[in-house]
């Protein structure tokens, strides 16, 4: 790990140009397709992929630090491609441990398709666990997808929208399925994006009317709720340690800013710049001994993944909560940023007002600060008893 070198994989100069373009895809609420092409070419997309398959074969680990590097230019961005990268890197828990099923999703990647992460679901707070998608059998071991998914991130530009839903008619029903579809006319795309932050993700609806995968592209059929199955720790595993990769890099940048503002601001009572003000120092003190706990507790929870150890009935326990506490942390660090920085934060032209609203989509993902809570009561208390 020490030899590691992002940027090798996200060149300084890459980064600069993804941080300039970032704000006007904020205010214009449009996808960062640059942003994409670039990262494209750079082979971003199929970093989670093995070397023997094309990729560059990187761990979880490294692709955790990237994330958060490429979070700290553009978080909107970082979250877009972290969709993306989910499935890629459940690819990567799947080939790891030698179950087959998931190479196309390797393949695809180096050949340059783009995978969506089309889970959530209005009013569904059984996630993983349970769908309102219907899943029908096509009578050739596919499956026809009709339902709404929300928040699909990637909207515009997904030529592969992995997704689950729920067989109900099969003789062995209820089973959730989950696969990939293609984009084609059975599936619509909203224009309803226009939010507080994260705008450049463009996680629009989605309506699936009779959307079909092939049997080549179902990759999972399993029994609705909690169940140890690959695909269940994959995506959860995945998910949660990227996701709280992002939030990490946007506290990472927010607490550079505060550093460089609170360097340059001087104050007319002392004469001195606001770093020599013991009440800043606290400030900046106090955001970095909260930032400073995510990064090593990312990158030790990524190598228990890439080196598939086992936490047993604690893997969700720790993998919600590394993503809880990387939201709620930066949330905290984005809050001081914006005081040590002063009112010219409040200003839209200001990357901290950009942080400030980008920051607060964290708590909206799975798990939110609910399902973190009860993962975390019961792996300390049990269940609750009925
Ligand atoms: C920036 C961002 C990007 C995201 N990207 C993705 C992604 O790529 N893929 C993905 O799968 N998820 C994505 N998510 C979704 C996220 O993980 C949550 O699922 C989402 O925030 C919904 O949260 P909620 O259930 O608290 O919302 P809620 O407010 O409960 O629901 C969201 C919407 O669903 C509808 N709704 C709510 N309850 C019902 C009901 N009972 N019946 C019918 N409709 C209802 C309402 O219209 C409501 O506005 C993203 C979220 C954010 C903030």
């Amino acid at each position: 790990m020490s030899e590691f070198d992002p940027a090798a994989y996200l060149p300084d100069d890459l980064l600069e140009r993804i941080r300039e373009r970032a704000p006007i895809h904020d205010r214009e609420n449009t996808f960062p397709q640059q942003d994409l092409d670039e990262l494209r070419d750079a082979g971003y997309l199929s970093i989670l992929v093995p070397a023997e398959r094309g990729g560059a074969g990187l761990g979880l680990a490294e692709a955790a630090l990237l994330q958060q590097r490429l979070a700290g230019a553009a978080p909107a961005t970082a979250l877009a491609i972290n969709m993306h990268l989910v499935w890629t890197g459940v690819a990567k828990v799947f080939s790891d441990r030698g179950v087959p099923g998931l190479e196309f999703v390797q393949d695809g990647a180096v050949a340059g398709e783009v995978f969506a992460f089309g889970i959530s679901e209005g009013g569904n707070d059984l996630v993983l666990f349970g769908s309102d998608t219907a899943a029908e059998p096509t009578g050739d071991d596919g499956y026809s997808f009709t339902g709404t998914k929300i928040f699909t991130s990637l909207a515009p530009v997904w030529t592969k929208l992995g997704l689950h839903g729920l067989d109900t008619t099969s003789d062995d029903a209820p089973k959730l399925v989950f696969a990939f579809v293609d984009r084609t006319a059975a599936v619509e795309t909203g224009d309803d994006w226009d939010t507080l932050g994260m705008r450049a993700t463009q996680s629009r609806t989605t309506r699936l009317k009779g959307a079909v995968a092939d049997a080549a592209h179902v990759v999972r059929r399993i029994d609705p709720g909690p169940t140890p199955d690959p695909i269940v720790f994959g995506i959860f595993s995945v998910f949660e340690i990227l996701l709280a990769s992002v939030y990490t890099g946007i506290a990472r940048r927010a607490l550079d800013l505060a550093v460089l503002t609170a360097q340059k601001r001087t104050s007319k009572r002392t004469g001195l710049a606001y770093a020599q003000d013991p009440d800043i120092r606290w400030r900046i003190a106090d955001m970095a001994l909260s930032y400073d706990a995510l990064p090593p507790q990312i990158a030790a929870l990524a190598r228990d993944v890439d080196e598939s150890a086992d936490h047993g009935a604690r893997w969700f326990s720790l993998l919600s909560g590394v993503k809880h506490r990387a939201i709620t942390t930066a949330k905290h660090v984005v809050d001081q940023a914006m005081l040590t920085a002063g009112g010219g934060s409040y200003f839209s032209s200001n990357e901290l007002s950009r942080l400030y609203r980008d920051v607060l989509a964290g708590a909206f993902h799975p798990s939110d600060p609910e399902s973190a809570h009860a993962t975390a009561a019961s792996a300390w208390l049990g269940p609750i008893e009925a």
